[in-house]
């Protein structure tokens, strides 16, 4: 589709594809393969791979819609759908390195990541050193001969870091490194990292592009050669494939993805003000507040801060920091208790108890995730209601 359209247009209409019946929305191709009209017809198709339906762990039409949308929105050639964020991130890593390759990663990065680099990966000989995102020369200073790749996720969860993604970028390019960026947090509505220098875009499409919690799905964008040279002929041999029933979903999702996604930024930045003049908080952290450390960088790379707001209860004691952010979870009617973000319905967590209940209590000093931290992802309730919800609990002792 013409590339010149706007991001709203590509939302609601790229990549859409029409069967001989014509039909208006995107239909549902649950099909495990697809017949040819003749032995040489299958082995022409079979050649073909890339460009023919053959069988849906290489290609699928509905998930054909969904990669040719996202990669529209993201900005890049080609895109290949995995089955979560997860297998996103398996599947880059399985497609461009091998044994005796190094990563060079943010140390803030979404648990599971974390575990995979750290625990998985390594025993495969692909070895990973962690660094702040935000210290250029961190980065720097751990490329190695062997490094093949950059890991990023901005902004971090849960307490917002923001990285420059066009300085780590020029920094992967003289490293000859592969830059991928996991874009979930922003989605391609407030943030486009391929613009910025990215190679790879990587997402949990079970965040912001569903928006409704409803499936789990995953994609890599980045230029035509390397998804279909290398991540194409991985996902279609060990089958980490997006279903088709998903792929659909999302594709319904995506066309309402700015919308959510600027009314969440606007009723995270009215809950993240108020939160700052509540005497209970500490701190709050949130990448479209003034206050916020890299607020100017924030400004200049995303379009809006986005949906994900977290907050420092007082109290003098971890122990009484704890109890403090329970109170105001146990006493919320209207959040969602859940560690899912992006959802239309807001959501609550308690970082250091949940996501990142099982790392050691000091690797959780370091990441700055204390006892009295709560982790909001705001949704699409009026944002009068979520900061009465909140208020039970902190204006209560
Ligand atoms: C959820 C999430 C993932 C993993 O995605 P799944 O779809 O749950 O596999 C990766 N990165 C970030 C930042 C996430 O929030």
């Amino acid at each position: 589709m013409d590339d010149t359209l706007n991001f709203d247009t590509l939302a609601v209409r790229s990549g859409t594809l029409r069967s001989d019946f014509n039909e208006h929305s995107e239909a549902i191709f649950l099909t495990s393969s697809f017949c040819f009209s003749s032995a040489a017809e299958a082995a022409e198709r079979f050649k073909n791979a890339e460009d023919a339906y053959t069988y849906s762990r290489f290609t699928n039409p509905t998930v054909s819609m969904f990669q040719d949308r996202l990669a529209a929105l993201e900005g890049g050639e080609a895109c290949i759908a995995t089955a979560s964020g997860m297998a996103a991130i398996l599947s880059v890593v399985m497609s461009a390195l091998q044994a005796g390759d190094h990563i060079v990663s943010s140390q803030s990065l979404f648990g599971s990541t974390l575990g995979m680099f750290s625990q998985i990966f390594s025993r495969f000989g692909i070895a990973t050193t962690f660094v702040d995102p935000k210290d250029l020369d961190a980065w720097k200073n751990a490329v190695r001969p062997e490094t093949k790749m950059f890991f990023l996720e901005t902004p971090s969860n849960p307490l917002t870091e923001i990285a420059d993604i066009e300085a780590v970028g020029k920094i992967a390019k003289a490293a000859n490194a592969l830059f991928v960026v996991d874009n979930c947090f922003c989605s391609p509505a407030l943030q486009q990292p391929l613009k910025l220098g990215a190679d790879v875009v990587m997402h949990s499409a079970t965040k912001f592009l569903d928006g409704q919690g409803r499936v789990l799905g995953g994609a890599l964008v980045g230029s035509r050669k390397f998804i279909m040279e290398k991540v194409f002929p991985f996902v279609r041999s060990a089958g980490p494939t997006l279903s088709a029933f998903n792929a659909w979903v999302l594709l319904k999702g995506m066309e309402t993805l700015s919308l959510r996604v600027e009314k969440q930024s606007a009723n995270a930045l009215e809950i993240a003000r108020w939160l700052e003049s509540h005497p209970a908080v500490k701190r709050v952290f949130y990448p479209g507040l003034e206050s916020h450390p890299q607020y100017a960088l924030a400004k200049r790379q995303q379009k809006a801060g986005g949906a994900i707001v977290s907050f420092e209860l007082k109290g003098d004691t971890p122990e009484a920091q704890r109890a403090n952010a329970w109170r105001v979870i146990d006493n919320t009617k209207i959040c969602s208790i859940t560690g899912n973000l992006g959802d239309t319905r807001t959501t609550i967590t308690h970082p250091a108890t949940t996501t990142h209940g099982r790392i050691t209590p000091e690797a959780r000093a370091a990441a700055g995730i204390t006892e009295g931290l709560i982790r909001l992802a705001v949704g699409l309730e009026n944002s009068d209601d979520i900061r009465h919800d909140l208020a039970r609990g902190l204006d209560s002792k």
